[in-house]
């Protein structure tokens, strides 16, 4: 049995995360979300939202968990028993970090493989910091996101 997880940030779990856990889904037996603490870096949600928001994207998928976590991702992976990480990559943004954390993690457990989704054409240039951006200053973004997702960023900012 391959288990994988699909670790991250979340805020807010978009159409495009969706896309890459809906593919992963169906190559691993079983794919845990890991939704990340993230104490380094200022968010929009609570890890406890940020969970509620990805399980409810998640729900029709059956073989797909959420959990959150805190600490290395390496760590979170081994206590799960975890073999695969599963990343995006888009094709501007993403090449390079992700190349640099496969490093990081091939040195920080060398039996744990990384693989990289393309992104879909149509989520290329979907990134949570842009829709928080265009949310805020009262935008539209339910193309984007899924309707639990759009309620809450709407709540949010504070408009319909
Ligand atoms: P992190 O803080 O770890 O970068 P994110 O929540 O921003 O977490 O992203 C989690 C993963 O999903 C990363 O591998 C990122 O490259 C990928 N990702 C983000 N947006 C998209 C998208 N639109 N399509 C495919 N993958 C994406």
């Amino acid at each position: 049995m391959t288990i994988a997880i699909y670790p991250g940030s979340f805020d807010p779990f978009t159409n495009g995360h969706l896309d890459v856990a809906r593919r992963a889904s169906r190559l691993f037996d079983k794919l845990i979300i890991g939704v990340y603490a993230t104490p380094e870096k200022k968010l929009m949600f609570s890890q406890d939202e940020r969970v509620a928001m990805a399980r409810a994207a998640v729900a029709s998928l059956k073989n797909v968990e959420v959990r959150p976590y805190s600490g290395l991702t390496t760590e979170f992976a081994k206590e799960s028993g975890v073999q695969v990480i599963v990343r995006g990559l888009r094709v501007s943004a993403d090449f390079e970090f992700e190349f640099d954390l496969a490093m990081m993690t091939a040195k920080l457990s060398p039996s744990l493989e990384m693989v990289c989704l393309m992104a879909s054409p149509q989520y290329q240039f979907l990134s949570s910091s842009l829709l928080k951006e265009v949310a805020r200053l009262g935008g539209q973004v339910d193309d984007w996101v899924p309707p639990a997702v759009a309620r809450a960023l709407k709540k949010k900012v504070g408009t319909k």
